[in-house]
């Protein structure tokens, strides 16, 4: 079988991986074996594997490949954010950050931002990955695939490295990837993977309402963050075009929805753009969110040159933080990582595409 044939390792579930095993006659531990070394150990190639005979390591490799994503960069910033810059099976790139590391303190967060499309419908007015539009869709595989390669290269200066929280905030929108994306929760929450907790995961969408309605119902505890921009529909259809499709009288009835059914909070996502975050819209923004389970994160717009927008002074900041603040409405105001490193979304691809071309 090629590897167009075969199916990727690191998108299957231990019990999966078991029912491979046992179609070709091997036993059920194998693989359990096959899966930590895989999920938690995070190899690149099967000659790591230690435990597990040529022979069977054989008939396993005629069902499954294992590649790990070619690093094409890796960029890390003065306050510690690692940007890696991946190429996928198809030539494809894909960026993913490591955000909080510091090797100092094991207790750390270590955060990814993981990509779930190559480029993304949605066209964000403000973002670089929007304006190369959609190629496709990453697999269960490639989204892992992400976590794991970091881990294999952290792993070289620090052989205790964990990833500990993940957002999917990368490239794309998760909730037009939602199988695979779900998939790969799963998988990131196996015991005998890399055991990270629902609650330390957080789906970002643009805000694609009957998806949330999907996610309230699946349940899968893990977090979500909504990117709101503005309270304004004529504002926000300008910002973030899906609010045609979606606008914000039914987005947040799904958000309603979503919160009745889970009793748990939503992070509303709101960019601060220079010249457009008036204190008219924070006043707008705290009447929308007027009895919504919400806690509101104000981002300074990352400066991107094909965009135009710039951030607002801190001052400006501040006082937007303070309206919804005494409107009683739970507010923090996000420290930008890796602006030394284009760590905003879709930057680095686009970069490192125009100097290849
Ligand atoms: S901000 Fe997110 S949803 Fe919007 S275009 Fe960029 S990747 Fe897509």
């Amino acid at each position: 079988m090629n590897t167009m044939e075969r199916n990727d390792i690191r998108g299957l579930t231990e019990t999966e991986l078991i029912n491979v095993c046992q179609k070709i006659g091997l036993p059920k531990f194998r693989g359990r074996q096959l899966f930590q070394w895989i999920q938690q150990k995070a190899v690149q190639n099967w000659d790591e594997i230690k435990n597990i005979g040529k022979s069977d390591l054989e008939k396993i490799r005629e069902r499954l490949f294992l590649e790990p994503l070619d690093k094409l960069k890796e960029y890390v910033s003065k306050d510690g954010t690692r940007k890696f810059l991946f190429r996928l099976a198809d030539g494809q790139s894909i960026e993913c950050v490591l955000m909080d590391y510091d090797r100092k303190n094991s207790r750390n967060r270590r955060t990814v931002c993981v990509s779930t499309q190559v480029g993304c419908p949605v066209g964000c007015a403000f973002c670089a990955t929007g304006l190369g539009g959609w190629q496709r869709n990453l697999s269960a595989g490639e989204i892992v695939g992400q976590i794991l390669d970091i881990t294999h290269a952290m792993r070289r200066e620090d052989p205790e490295f964990q990833v500990t929280n993940i957002v999917f905030m990368g490239m794309g929108e998760p909730l037009l990837n939602y199988d695979e994306v779900l998939k790969s929760i799963g998988l990131l929450n196996q015991e005998a993977g890399q055991n990270i907790g629902m609650r330390r995961m957080t789906i970002s969408t643009s805000g694609v309402a009957p998806k949330i309605r999907q996610l309230a119902e699946d349940n899968p505890q893990v977090g979500l963050a909504v990117s709101l921009h503005s309270a304004d529909n004529s504002k926000r259809n300008d910002l973030i075009p899906i609010n045609r499709h979606y606008p914000l009288d039914e987005l947040m009835k799904a958000c309603q929805e979503y919160t009745e059914k889970t009793s748990r909070r939503i992070t509303f996502e709101v960019a601060l753009i220079a010249g457009q975050a008036t204190m008219e819209d924070a006043e707008q923004l705290s009447e929308l969110l007027q009895g919504q389970l919400a806690h509101v994160n104000l981002i300074p717009v990352n400066p991107v040159a094909e965009t135009g927008m710039a951030r607002p002074d801190i001052g400006e900041m501040k006082k937007f933080a303070q309206i919804l603040e005494r409107r009683g409405i739970p507010v923090s105001l996000r420290e930008e990582k890796g602006t030394d490193i284009n760590a905003a979304c879709g930057q680095l691809r686009r970069q490192w595409e125009s100097e290849e071309k």
